[in-house]
């Protein structure tokens, strides 16, 4: 992959380019900002890898093929260190940070650029913050810093202010839609819904698109709601299945799952109460599934599609990492809201 191939994020990657179109000493710290899934991760290894390519094209483009671009693709590059929340972790630690720390003081391996793509800058704990920022004071020679977060405030400003701000708006959903199509080989109207779902996130997109399993899931979650009793009685069975299903998808923490899923559910309402109200399929977010819910979306007054709705996304936001709300119980009383409110 390369530079040109990042979706929809053409400003961002001008301005990267731009550096060493100039070849100017690029500076050493940049903010990428911007939702999850847009593009920072994959704009900022690119940069590492023009940066680092030992052939890169006149239009400034890696080359894909050398020792140093196949190693950051490969993720095992010994200057270019991606440094991600550890799965068991809520915040980037000071352990995180020092092992920058190390890292960036000692000479580069390959005797180019060292580069440290820092993900989740939001997550940072203040003591983390304090090291990063004094690391960001006295950058050492031929290091670059590339915090990504998605909005200015999550960071403190001392931070913000020491670095270059790139942003990474959402992506027009024709755009991902056409990604999709080209290079996962989806049929246009699941590339189309992914798109839809996406909310402007690439990454979420393309990481549906790769996965079957997600895939399947979606289905069958959008199957059972579709058929579901509403019926407050059902509430805690109803619970307990929503879990089943979400517990299908593969790797990440059980909360990430169920949020996985509250998304998928809330996509099936809004797309409900949207056919109520215009009628415009065109609109509709599971546009592939669009002949199954216009079969149904009469028995749902408009009263009950709006209350799922505020229900769900109530339980998203409870449910969001680093609550300490109960899920199981989140759950039960999400159902209970849903299946009592007709
Ligand atoms: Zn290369």
């Amino acid at each position: 992959m390369a530079l040109r191939d990042i979706v929809g994020q053409e400003k961002a990657v001008a301005i990267l380019k731009s550096y060493i179109k100039k070849e100017a000493t690029p500076l050493h710290s940049y903010l990428f900002l911007g939702p999850r899934g847009v593009g920072k991760t994959t704009c900022a290894l690119n940069f590492a890898k023009l940066l680092n390519c030992e052939n890169p094209s006149p239009e400034y483009e890696p080359c894909d093929v050398c020792r140093s671009c196949k190693a950051i693709e490969g993720g095992y590059h010994p200057d270019v260190q991606l440094v991600s929340l550890p799965l068991d972790k809520r915040e980037l630690g000071i352990e995180e940070i020092r092992q920058v720390r190390q890292s960036a003081y000692t000479s580069s391996a390959w005797g180019r650029w060292k580069v440290y793509i820092i993900e989740r800058g939001e997550t940072l704990t203040r003591e983390a913050a304090d090291a990063l920022l004094k690391i960001l004071e006295e950058p050492p020679q031929h290091c670059l810093f590339i915090l990504l977060a998605p909005n200015i405030g999550d960071v403190p400003p001392t931070i913000a202010s020491r670095c270059q701000i790139l942003h990474f708006p959402p992506v027009r959903k024709e755009l991902i839609a056409r990604f999709l199509e080209e290079r996962y080989n989806l049929g246009k109207e699941l590339a189309y819904s992914l798109a839809s779902l996406s909310e402007g996130r690439p990454g979420y997109a393309i990481n549906i698109a790769r996965d079957e399993k997600i895939r399947k899931t979606r289905e069958e979650l959008l199957n059972w709601l579709a058929n579901m009793p509403i019926n407050p009685d059902y509430a805690l069975q109803a619970a307990q299945e929503f879990s089943r299903i979400a517990s299908r998808l593969e790797g990440g923490e059980e909360r990430d799952k169920i949020q996985q899923c509250l998304l998928f559910a809330s996509s099936f309402f809004r797309d409900l109460l949207l056919l109520r109200l215009s009628g415009k399929e065109g609109l509709l977010l599971n546009y592939d599934e669009r002949e199954k819910l216009k079969k149904i979306y009469k028995n749902y007054s408009l009263t009950f599609l709006h209350s799922a709705l505020n229900t769900l996304q109530r339980t998203y936001r409870l449910l969001q990492p680093g609550s300490n709300v109960n899920q199981r119980l989140a759950l039960e009383v999400m159902f209970l809201d849903i299946l009592g409110g007709r």
